[in-house]
């Protein structure tokens, strides 16, 4: 097949999806949740894709709670990341461009459970640590900037 033929096959996907970074205090230090994914090797961010109809503050409660069996409130909106990927479908390759918005969200409950088949585990940790273990650095960036909005709320007592 022509290279040129092989080229117009190619499709480009925009995806947007939603997130959180769920918070508790424990012991008087902050935790947030992490999930592995992929058989335990990837820890990240619990998010996934917008359903129709849904805003982006929907789809982080629905996300968090079905990725990690935990409910939470969003404190605030934290930033976006985006990033590429390619999966290649029945011969064909298609490129996704997927934008996440990431939202800060204090611990209300739930049982971690109950969380997704597709997770292998969920796991608290303080942010240090947390930065450490996750994969993607966008998601560290995210991390980051979370621990620094906790700080300033920390500064300001009953603000969460
Ligand atoms: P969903 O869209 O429901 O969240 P998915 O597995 O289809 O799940 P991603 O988690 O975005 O979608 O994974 C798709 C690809 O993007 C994988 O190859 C993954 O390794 C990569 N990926 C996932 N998160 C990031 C990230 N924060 N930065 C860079 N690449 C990522």
């Amino acid at each position: 097949m022509p290279d040129q033929h092989k080229e117009s096959k190619r499709e480009t996907v925009k995806q947007i999806s939603a997130g959180g970074v769920l918070f508790r205090e424990s012991g008087g230090r902050i935790e947030i949740a992490l999930i592995a994914t992929r058989g335990g090797i990837v820890w990240g961010l619990p998010k996934g894709l917008v359903e129709e109809g849904e805003n982006i503050a929907r789809t982080a409660h629905r996300e968090v709670e079905e990725e990690t069996g935990l409910t939470g409130n969003i404190i605030k909106k934290i930033d976006s990341i985006h990033y590429w990927y390619s999966r290649k479908e029945e011969g064909r390759v298609t490129h996704y461009f997927k934008i996440v918005y990431f939202f800060l969200m204090k611990l209300t409950g739930g049982d971690t459970a109950r969380h997704d088949h597709e997770v292998d585990e969920v796991r608290w940790f303080p942010i240090e640590e947390a930065l450490k273990k996750a994969t993607y650095p966008g998601e560290q960036n995210i991390i980051r900037k979370a621990g620094e909005l906790l700080r300033k709320q920390k500064e300001t007592p009953g603000s969460y």
